[in-house]
C-alpha cells in the first residue's frame, strides 16, 4: 500500500522535474553552476528504472533502496542531502506499516533533520530547507490540529510556495550561492524551487 504511494510520488516528482526544466536550470545557472536540473533528472530516471523491483518491497525497504541508489547517482551538493532525507524516512518508526498522516509527518521531520545534520544549514540560509522546514512544521501542526487531508495538502502546497519565494530576498551561507554574497539576492534558490515543485506534485498525485 505505502509502496504504491512511493511509486506514485516518484512518478509525480519525475514529471514535475521534466516539466520545469527551464525554470530549474535558469535558477541554478543564475546563482549556482547550472547542473541542478540534470542532477534531479538523473535521480528521477534512476528511480523510474527501479520501479519493478521496488514494487515487490515493503515501503521502508523501498525507501532505503532508493536512498542508497541516489547517493551515487544525483551528485552535486544536493545528492547526498536528498539521499539522507530518504534514508532517514526509511528508518522512521512506522515506515514499514501502512502510512498514516502522523507517520508521514514523522518521516518528513526525520528527513529534514538528516539534511540539517549533514549540510549544517538552517532556516533562512537560502537552501531547500527554506521549503522543507516549514513543510515539516505544517505537517506536524496539521496532525496536532486534526486537519483533514485535503485541507492539509493545500496548506502544505501554500507553505512550500511561500518558503520558495522567501529565498529570493536572502543571501546564502551554504552551497555555491554563498560565494555570490549580495549578488544572490533577487534570485530564488534552485533547490527551494525544485523542492516546492516536487512537494506540490506529490500532494496532488497522492490525493
Ligand atoms: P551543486 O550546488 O553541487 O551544484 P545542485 O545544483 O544539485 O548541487 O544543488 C544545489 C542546491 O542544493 C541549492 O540550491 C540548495 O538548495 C541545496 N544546498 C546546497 N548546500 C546545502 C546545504 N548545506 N543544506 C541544504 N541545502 C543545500
Ligand atoms: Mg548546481
Amino acid at each position: 500500500m505505502s509502496t504504491a504511494t512511493i511509486l506514485t510520488a516518484a512518478e509525480a516528482a519525475h514529471k514535475a522535474i521534466l516539466t520545469n526544466e527551464a525554470d530549474i536550470e535558469a535558477l541554478d545557472r543564475a546563482i549556482g553552476d547550472g547542473d541542478h536540473y540534470h542532477n534531479l533528472k538523473r535521480g528521477a530516471e534512476t528511480v523510474a528504472g527501479m520501479a519493478e523491483d521496488l514494487s515487490a518491497m515493503e515501503a521502508d525497504a523501498a525507501l532505503k533502496a532508493i536512498g542508497m541508489k541516489l547517493m551515487s547517482t544525483i551528485g552535486g551538493a544536493s545528492g547526498p542531502l536528498i539521499s539522507s532525507f530518504i534514508l532517514a524516512m526509511a528508518k522512521t518508526d512506522g515506515a514499514a506499516d501502512p502510512w498514516t498522516t502522523p507517520t508521514v509527518a514523522a518521516m518528513f521531520r526525520a528527513g529534514v533533520d538528516a539534511i540539517m545534520k549533514r549540510g549544517k544549514a538552517n532556516l533562512g540560509d537560502k537552501t531547500m530547507l527554506d521549503v522543507l522546514i516549514p513543510v515539516a512544521d505544517a505537517l506536524e501542526k496539521g496532525v496536532a490540529d486534526g486537519t483533514d487531508q485535503a485541507a492539509l495538502r493545500e496548506r502544505i502546497k501554500a507553505v512550500a510556495q511561500e518558503g520558495m519565494e522567501s529565498t529570493r530576498d536572502l543571501t546564502a551561507r551554504y552551497g555555491r550561492a554563498a560565494f555570490l554574497g549580495e549578488r544572490a539576492v533577487g534570485h530564488i534558490d534552485p533547490g527551494a524551487k525544485s523542492s516546492s515543485l516536487i512537494i506540490a506534485s506529490i500532494c496532488d498525485a497522492t490525493a
